[in-house]
């Protein structure tokens, strides 16, 4: 028996090791188990080359537990080592620097095993002691069996070993005895070694037999050494990939919208299946999430930094080589590769989505609702993206037709210019809701869109930026003639005071409470709504922004704004006014002529100081001028409480409020049980 030190620079590695590497102790057995896949691999390539006469088919790596000797061993038939082999790829780990690279990345085990090719040496984190008895596949070869115990000692000597391979056996330490538990070596197979490509055993199949699970003859195969997205697409139908997914995710609901194939091998290595999946729920888009593998090892489900953010939602797997996988993510985004291969499938998936769009475009639209979340989150983070996928985004209208941005901008190009040479685009975010305003809208030759995704509001103001020639408008932010002014609205025949007084009665009976009105007049024609209220664009997208953003507080605080329009041209409005001035002539001529005296004297006093600077007014001038003044405020006060008193009397006047407020779907609780009484009322 041979011992000796393992060759590295530092004194003791593995106290290092074990010290900094807490967080992923899980990963050895993903370390050794393609250890052992890759020596068979190597043996089935000397094969195919004539320099192994021996049979490879049908070659496995089997992991074995035996809890009462507490060891876990990995075994495989592949190309085995011999003593010099041992000698020189286990002992000697040669690297420099060592100590200052663990320190660095004492939080990263992942990076510090692939820095180092430590692959098997992470077997100590889970080990007291390891064992290798290996036997190479060259003929005459003598096995041999090296033992460590997780110090730089190492032992190596002769043993009998009949077949050919390498047996990995680690005695598991007393904290991580969890690693002989079948279950959780099950699932750590699973989760690492699902789709690893020389089949992978653990025990035995079992089968439900008269209520209970018994084991049967067959091995229990872990793995699919030959999964999907290895196979050429040519190959491969419609529903291999939906069964792939259902593999790949067997909890999801539904099946995925679309897939697309990734395949190039030149300048880098790159395969996978990606999928648009349907969501039908958040919490799934964040649970299942894109798996990354080299070479079929899962490596892991965070591919951020390796494709763009947007595509971080689309589910499925990418497998390359090429990826470094080891490094810390900030590393990762400046790699060449990685940014070729980001762009390879950004690319990728903007063209799978240009040739389904282009071929089979009833299949798009029909998909385009639950597409549309993607397209615009690319659209919106990433501008290489955004220009190809220009052509491909829809806007669907209240009619459910789908439109290209430019076909639209052809639809509604010549009716919908204003005078300012914007093209409006109308919008409802709730179709239900803002009924009355999209039929208005149709009614007048106009197209409605429907604007109610989650990142609509965004795409909304990225392409009013883009184009500023473009404008959306939601239906509601303003009273249809207004909405895309042309130069050719009529103006009301009601006078400043008429105005001003029916203001008044109007305010009597608009809703008060976390919200503020604002009462305008306009001449809408006969046939047009008496009453409409409108939100402001501005006001709204302000309070929206704000609601998404609480850095913008004041905007959130504030109340809600609507404007009441009353329509000047219609028959009750008119007669409203009728009525009123009829009403109230008797009472309010006096306090009128009472203002205008008082007005007048407030004039008399600024003529005849009207040469004077402010300083050389007597004050006896500035006192009587505020008498009057304030008299004129006071008898206004009167006028205003007389009208509103008026107003809340008048049940036409809380009848046409009411109508305009159940379009909006803003009458509610009591307030809609009044209507419905004074509707009764009024019929009688
Ligand atoms: P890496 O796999 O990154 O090279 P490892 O520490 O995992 O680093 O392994 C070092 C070397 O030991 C391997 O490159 C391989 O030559 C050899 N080796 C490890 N496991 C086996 C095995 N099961 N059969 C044959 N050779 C092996």
């Amino acid at each position: 028996m041979a011992t000796g030190k393992i060759g590295v620079s530092t004194q003791n590695l593995f106290p290092i090791i074990k010290k900094f590497l807490y967080s992923d102790h899980e990963i050895f057995l993903r370390e050794i188990v393609s250890n052992a896949v890759d020596a068979t691999q190597k043996l089935k390539v000397l094969a195919s080359s004539g320099e192994f006469k021996g049979d490879v088919s049908g070659l496995r790596v089997r992991v074995k537990a035996d809890k009462e000797a507490g060891t876990l061993t990995v075994s495989d038939s592949g190309i085995g080592m011999t003593q010099e082999e041992v000698e020189k790829y286990i002992n000697q780990i040669a690297f420099s620097g060592a100590e200052e690279f663990l320190e660095k990345h004492k939080d990263d085990a992942a990076t510090i095993i692939g820095h180092f090719g430590l692959g098997f040496y992470s077997a100590f984190m889970v080990s007291d002691k390891v064992e290798i008895i290996t036997k190479s596949y060259k003929e005459g070869a003598q096995a041999v069996k090296w033992t460590g115990e997780g110090d730089t000692e190492y032992t190596l000597e002769n043993v009998e070993k009949e077949e050919r391979g390498t047996d990995i056996i680690m005695y598991i330490n007393s904290e991580e005895k969890d690693f002989l538990e079948e279950n959780k070596i099950q699932d750590l197979l699973t989760k690492y070694c699902k789709f690893l490509p020389i089949e992978i055993t653990f025990g035995k199949k079992k089968e439900w037999k008269d209520g209970k699970q018994v084991e049967t003859e067959e091995d229990n195969v872990i793995n699919d050494t030959n999964p999907l997205w290895t196979r050429k697409p040519a190959e491969l139908k419609e529903e291999d990939y939906q069964k792939f997914y259902r593999e790949l995710y067997p909890m999801s609901m539904s099946d995925p919208l679309f897939h697309i194939h990734l395949n190039v091998d030149y300048p880098f290595n790159l395969t996978g299946v990606l999928y648009f999946p349907k969501i039908d729920n958040k919490f799934e888009i964040q649970k299942n999430k894109i798996q990354l593998y080299s070479n079929q090892v899962y490596v892991s489900d965070s591919v951020e930094g390796i494709v763009p953010e947007y595509l971080t939602l689309l589910h499925g797997v990418i497998d390359s080589p090429d990826i470094p996988l080891n490094v810390s993510r900030s590393y990762l985004q400046s790699d060449r590769n990685v940014k070729k291969i980001s762009n390879h499938i950004t690319k990728k998936v903007a063209d799978s989505l240009t040739d389904i769009f282009k071929n089979s475009r009833e299949d798009y639209e029909k998909k385009w609702d639950d597409l549309k979340v993607f397209i615009q989150y690319g659209i919106l983070t990433d501008e290489k993206f955004a220009e190809r996928a220009n052509q491909i985004v829809l806007l669907k209208d209240t009619d459910n037709r789908y439109f290209t941005l430019e076909e639209y901008e052809n639809l509604v190009k010549v009716n919908q210019t204003d005078k300012d040479n914007h093209i409006v685009y109308l919008y409802a975010t709730d179709v239900q809701e803002q009924f009355t305003y999209i039929q208005a809208a149709k009614d007048k030759g106009y197209d409605v869109l429907v604007m109610d995704g989650q990142l609509d509001t965004h795409f909304i103001n990225y392409t009013e930026q883009k184009n500023t020639n473009h404008k959306f408008l939601r239906v509601d932010s303003d009273v249809i003639d207004k909405l895309i002014p042309k130069n050719e609205t009529k103006e009301t025949s009601w006078s400043e005071a008429e105005q001003e007084e029916m203001r008044d009665v109007f305010n009597s009976q608009l809703p008060k409470e976390g919200v503020m009105y604002m009462v305008n007049f306009e001449a809408l024609g006969e046939s047009a709504d008496p009453v409409v209220i409108t939100r402001s664009e501005f006001m709204r997208r302000m309070k929206e922004m704000a609601a998404m953003n609480p850095g913008m507080g004041f905007y959130g605080a504030m109340d809600d704004q609507f404007t009441l329009v009353v329509n000047t041209d219609h028959k009750l409005v008119k007669g409203v006014l009728a009525d009123e001035q009829k009403e109230m002539a008797a009472k309010l001529e006096p306090i009128d002529f009472e203002i205008k005296e008082n007005e007048g004297k407030q004039i008399e006093i600024d003529e005849l100081n009207k040469d004077k600077k402010d300083e050389e007014i007597p004050q006896v001038d500035k006192d009587r001028k505020k008498e009057y003044s304030d008299k004129v405020n006071e008898l206004k006060k009167q006028k205003q409480e007389l009208l509103q008193e008026y107003g809340r009397g008048n049940k036409i006047v809380g009848q046409l409020i009411d109508l305009a407020l159940l379009a909006n779907g803003l009458l509610k609780g009591e307030a809609l049980n009044k209507f419905v009484r004074r509707s009764v009322e009024l019929i009688k």
